[in-house]
């Protein structure tokens, strides 16, 4: 299963610059509309499941 982008609901590729916010739900940096105080994170989406672990048990 893949983590859809909360926004478009399309899934992530690898090198996606994505932005996980304080509720932790993931979206495209293109997608993005909301104040930029609830922004906890900028990467791609490569990166942002390395360093968050509990994302990885979404996909698995
Ligand atoms: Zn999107």
């Amino acid at each position: 299963m893949d983590i859809l982008c909360a926004y478009c609901q399309t899934g992530f590729q690898e090198n996606d610059k994505i932005i996980k916010d304080d509720l932790n739900t993931l979206c495209h940096l293109a997608c993005y509309a909301l104040e930029s105080d609830y922004i906890r994170d900028i990467d791609t989406y490569k990166n942002i499941l390395e360093k968050y672990w509990f994302y990885q048990n979404l996909i698995n």
